[in-house]
């Protein structure tokens, strides 16, 4: 079905940070999948994991102890804080099993209809629920009716959230990017993850990160809430857990974590041998090679660079990120930058329509970094003067 307007162009092959087309021509990818390929393409210890597991066992189904799902769950649980771990294929899978977690939660307290704060300009997923979570009505236009049990308050608007705990029944958690992704690499102000964790204990809430496009290790720490002093409830996770082999995991600490019981949810593949041992596979690699900070110190490069090539420059509203999550925002629609950069064999994306969006790969070299901000700074210097 034709569920994307694609580009014209097909690849075959991938090294590190390098794709190559159909045609064999070389490309540099500044996007990784949409922060899927955190390690690159085609990394060697990614490969030989798929390829070993493969060759032993790739699925038996949950019905059946997974020795590699617990010690996924146990390396994943160390890292985020978090006490269990629920396995699944997507982000929007995880999020649909946090919507679900939430609202159990909420029963098991006897709130009959339980509700969840969720924000403008949200990304969570195309399913029902996490559509109706995202706040974007292209998103949801022609899906209603939608399900009811959200509550949508602006981003980065404490203030909002408070006054719902005045005004609003039912409430039993919170649902929030910590760096809104789709919605334009929006990061909010320091203090509004601690105020929601403060609030969230106030009133017995979850606070619930969708950490699907932040998490492991893009924003230069394992979790993007790890930047502040404070453990969520919930964190849900996806893309990059398997560099490319679908996996989510939705994590959850505390309360939260004994709400889901057996009968209460699954997931036929969730956490198969063969996803389990990539994504231990992913992580042992982001811990050997000391990704993390790899990732806090190229992004600050990368932020400087750009702000040294375009602030001033007429049209540019702001240049922002965090580790190698960067968005460099303009006045104007500009979705045209997209087949600008695939000319100058570049892959990058805008969201948000004004937002020119980076996520490259977690392995790239100091000289594709360079790469990449010369070439996107000239290219947006560029359809700025022409436009
Ligand atoms: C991509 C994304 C999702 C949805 O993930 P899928 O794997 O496409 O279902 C959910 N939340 C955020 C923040 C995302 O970036």
């Amino acid at each position: 079905m034709s569920t994307y307007s694609r580009l014209p162009i097909e690849f075959e092959r991938g090294e590190g940070a390098y794709l190559w087309s159909s045609l064999g021509e070389r490309y540099l990818d500044a996007l990784s999948g949409i922060a899927v390929c955190g390690l690159g393409h085609a990394h060697p210890a990614v490969t030989r994991a798929i390829c070993e597991q493969a060759g032993k066992l790739v699925h038996c189904s949950n019905l059946y102890g997974i020795p590699l799902q617990e010690k996924l769950a146990a390396a994943l649980t160390r890292l985020s804080g978090m006490e269990r771990s629920f396995f699944c294929n997507s982000g929007a899978e995880a999020n649909e099993a946090a919507i679900k977690l939430a609202r159990r939660y909420g029963h098991d307290r006897d709130i009959d209809a339980p509700s969840i704060i969720v924000t403008e300009n949200s990304f969570h997923g195309r399913t029902m629920a996490t559509l109706t979570a995202t706040g974007n009505r292209r998103v949801q236009a022609g899906f209603e009716p939608l399900l009811p049990g959200f509550v949508r308050v602006p981003y980065n608007d404490l203030a909002a959230m408070r006054k719902v705990a005045e005004t609003t029944p039912g409430i039993v958690a919170v649902l929030v990017e910590p760096i809104q992704g789709e919605g334009g690499i929006q990061i909010p102000d320091r203090d509004y993850l601690t105020g929601i964790r403060r609030l969230c204990d106030e009133q017995q809430w979850l606070m619930m990160l969708d950490e699907v496009q932040t998490g492991m290790g893009r924003t230069g720490r394992w979790f993007a809430c790890q930047h502040e002093a404070l453990i969520p409830d919930v964190i849900t996770v996806a893309k990059s857990l398997g560099n490319g082999i679908p996996i989510g995991a939705c994590l959850a600490h505390g309360a939260a974590a004994g709400v889901l019981q057996p009968g209460s949810h699954g997931s036929t593949f969730g956490g198969n041998p063969l996803a389990s041992h990539t994504a231990l596979a992913v992580i042992e690699t982001i811990e050997q090679g000391n990704y993390l900070q790899r990732a806090a110190e190229l992004g600050t490069s990368l932020l400087d660079d750009f702000r040294s090539r375009l602030s001033g420059a007429r049209g540019i509203v702001d240049i922002r990120g965090q580790g190698l999550m960067l968005g460099i925002e303009l006045d104007r629609p500009c979705p045209e930058l997209v087949s600008m950069a695939l000319e100058k064999n570049i892959l990058i994306n805008v969201t948000a329509g004004k937002v020119v969006r980076l996520l490259p790969p977690l392995v790239i070299s100091d000289e594709q970094a360079g790469e990449i901000a010369l070439t996107v700074s000239d290219l947006i210097l560029e359809f700025l003067q022409a436009s």
